[in-house]
């Protein structure tokens, strides 16, 4: 049977190469994000040409709880039911705390981990009565270690893991399991926009921030791949990972192991 997935954040980055993986996997995909209407328009026509499900996009902003309803409703209405929920969609703002301005905190913790609660509380009654669901929450190495000067990424983090563990808790006998993915530094855009604020904030080069910043703690002294993470969330959707739930999968070469 097709499965419908809902990908937040999925116009680029990570989120994109999971809604990709699971078009090419067959299923019906809902991508959701920011971007100008051409290029969502031309990844909408690429997505929906690479295997037999449908594409929608959903221009839901994960800071506010009425359009995040709304994603998770037109979800149900267009394809019946929703199989996989991806909480992906991200930013990040690099800063003292002295100096963090107070509303890019709230847009953080809002994005970060306030929207996982609203997709999730909205999608549960859909996978409870399917008797069927999978909850991939896309976390970070940040969500088990901490860096100076990125605090509400740190902590939004820090708390979608026990979101999920929560959430899995609650779930696990109605046969939806719920668990994060805990990547390392991936080269998105995300990525590319925090380069100089971190070179301005150490004082040091933007080819240092990648080498002995970003790369430091990567033992693999590698990105992780957008690919890398897109498998291992179709993995956590599959039949193989059923008794898999309340737990984190990092994919950080070896970050958090120190
Ligand atoms: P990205 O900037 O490439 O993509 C972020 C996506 O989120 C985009 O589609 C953007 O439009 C969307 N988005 C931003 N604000 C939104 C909002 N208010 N409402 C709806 N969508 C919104 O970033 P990425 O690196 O692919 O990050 C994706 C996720 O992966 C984030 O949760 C991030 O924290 C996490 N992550 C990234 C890395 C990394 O190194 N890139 C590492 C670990 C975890």
């Amino acid at each position: 049977m097709t499965k419908t997935v809902v990908v937040t954040g999925s116009t680029s980055g990570i989120g994109l190469g999971i809604a990709r993986a699971f078009a090419a996997d067959g299923a019906n995909v809902v991508i959701n994000g920011f971007g100008p209407a051409e290029e969502i328009q031309t990844t909408l026509r690429e997505l929906d040409g690479l295997g037999e499900g449908t594409v929608l996009y959903h221009p839901a902003d994960m800071t506010k709880p009425s359009e995040i309803e709304d994603l998770i409703t037109t979800a149900e209405k267009t394809f019946g039911t929703i199989d996989v929920l991806v909480n992906n969609a991200g930013i990040q703002h690099v800063a003292k705390i002295e100096d963090f301005p107070p509303d890019k905190w709230d847009q953080l913790i809002a994005i970060l981990l306030s929207s996982a609660f609203h997709t999730m509380r909205h999608t549960i009654p859909i996978m409870k009565r399917a008797g069927y669901g999978r909850i991939i929450n896309v976390a970070s190495a940040h969500a088990l270690a901490a860096s100076p000067f990125k605090s509400a990424y740190v902590a939004a983090k820090h708390g979608i893991l026990g979101l999920t563990k929560t959430a899995a808790l609650e779930l696990a006998e109605f046969g939806i399991t719920v668990n994060a993915i805990c990547p390392g530094y991936v080269l998105t855009p995300l990525v590319e926009r925090q380069i100089p604020d971190t070179a301005r904030e150490r004082g040091i080069s933007e080819a240092e921030v990648k080498s002995e910043v970003m790369l430091r703690l990567q033992a693999t002294k590698e990105f992780v791949s957008i690919e890398e993470v897109a498998a291992t969330a179709i993995f956590l959707a599959s039949d193989a990972a059923r008794s898999i739930t309340g737990t984190h999968i990092s994919i950080d070469g070896g970050w958090t192991a120190q």
